[in-house]
């Protein structure tokens, strides 16, 4: 099911500074669209929680409405919403079986939509094959692994059939190789029951992995909507060029002037056509190639092995304060790399330009 938000809002009264508000989601505008996945990302803070909340029903909006296809559901109570939630902390009933907990939600329909015990137990084998927990249905939570037990939640969240299914961080709790093996799951059960899905996290990468489309958000503003290798490419300022990739995007200051991008007092690039001013430039890491006679001279600190790639780690007088910066190159082609300084040609189309006052790109 398509979901709109329009205008949407939330102010909260700030819990540190008296009498000021905090602008958790501020003036959302999206078309959520039918049957994909969306990952909603951005830093810890930035109003992704809030957000969830408002579309789920669990928070009242300040401004704004919320749409369901044509319906507006914006003063409808949760539970009349029609969707499935899972949290970071798998909130399963404890003194429950996994099949009672998937069934939990299907015991009080009421009127045309009241199941018959067998139709109940029907449902639950079904979403917990779709899970994979179908050989654990007489355990407690207490006895399952962390991945799991959020698969319960997870077919519990599925087992009504949601219009749209709502995942905040519910990948936080699980150790780094289940983290994985889950979002590959999460991925397969999207696509295998096509419902509409927003999926909340801080991880620039689970986003990227698994969203059809993400949504970058910063201080409760979206910044950037598109598909994960779109917005990768194109970012459209600073903020999202950094928060996305790892390694990160290498920052440093630099100028336009006649046509050309200068770091210090080295030309790096052509680009004609471009006004004179103060700029930030991000270079990601794969957008080095080193080149004897190459235009971009910094000082080497070291050369880091990974196998297929080495990662080339240098400074620059221009570079962004605390930070090495980094260049992913194929090992063979590193081979001579030692002491002293490097020479890099940059990739023109790994090579971002922003307003040095804005921070939007040029
Ligand atoms: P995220 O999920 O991205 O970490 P949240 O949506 O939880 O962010 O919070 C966004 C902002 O709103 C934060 O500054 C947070 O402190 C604030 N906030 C969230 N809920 C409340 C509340 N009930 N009362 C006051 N401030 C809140
Ligand atoms: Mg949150």
């Amino acid at each position: 099911m398509k979901v709109v938000l329009e205008n949407l809002t939330k102010r909260f009264a700030s819990r540190t500074e008296k009498g000021k508000d905090v602008i958790a989601v501020n003036n959302f505008n999206i078309e959520i669209p039918d049957g994909q996945l969306i990952g909603l990302l951005g830093p810890s803070g930035c109003g992704k929680s809030t957000a969830l909340n408002l579309i789920s029903g669990l928070e009242v909006p300040s401004e704004g409405r919320i749409f369901f296809e044509d319906k507006d559901v914006t003063k409808l109570p949760p539970e009349e919403r029609g969707v499935g939630l899972v949290f970071q902390n798998y909130a399963l009933y404890p003194h429950l079986t996994v099949e009672q907990n998937i069934i939990f939600p299907l015991q009080n329909l009421k009127g045309s939509q009241k199941m018959s015990k067998e139709a109940m137990h029907a449902k639950a084998l079904e979403v917990a094959k779709l899970v994979q927990i179908d050989a654990l249905m007489e355990r407690k939570p207490r006895e399952l692994s962390g991945g799991q037990q959020q698969r319960v939640a997870i077919a519990r969240a599925l087992v009504k059939i949601p219009n749209v299914l709502l995942l905040d961080e519910p990948l936080s709790n699980l150790d780094a190789r289940l983290r994985l093996q889950t979002r590959e799951e999460l991925r397969r059960i999207q696509r295998e029951t096509g419902v509409t899905t927003i999926f909340v996290t801080h991880d620039q990468e689970e986003a990227m992995s698994i969203s059809d489309l993400i949504i970058v958000m910063k201080s409760g503003v979206i910044n950037q909507v598109g598909k994960p290798q779109d917005v990768y490419d194109e970012p459209v300022n600073l903020f999202v060029a950094q928060f996305l990739g790892t390694p990160a995007i290498n920052t440093l200051e630099g100028e336009i002037r006649d046509g050309k991008l200068y770091i210090g007092d080295e030309a790096v690039l052509d680009l004609p056509g471009k006004e004179d001013r103060a700029v930030y430039v991000g270079i990601r890491p794969e957008g080095f190639v080193l080149d004897p006679d190459g235009p971009f001279t910094c000082a080497l600190d070291r050369v880091e092995v990974m196998g297929r790639d080495v990662s080339v780690v240098f400074t620059h007088e221009k570079m962004q304060a605390g930070r090495n910066m980094r260049a992913i190159i194929p090992a063979e082609s590193a081979a001579g790399v030692s002491g002293g300084t490097v020479r890099f040609t940059l990739k023109p189309n790994k090579v971002f330009v922003f307003d040095k006052e804005s921070e939007e790109r040029v």
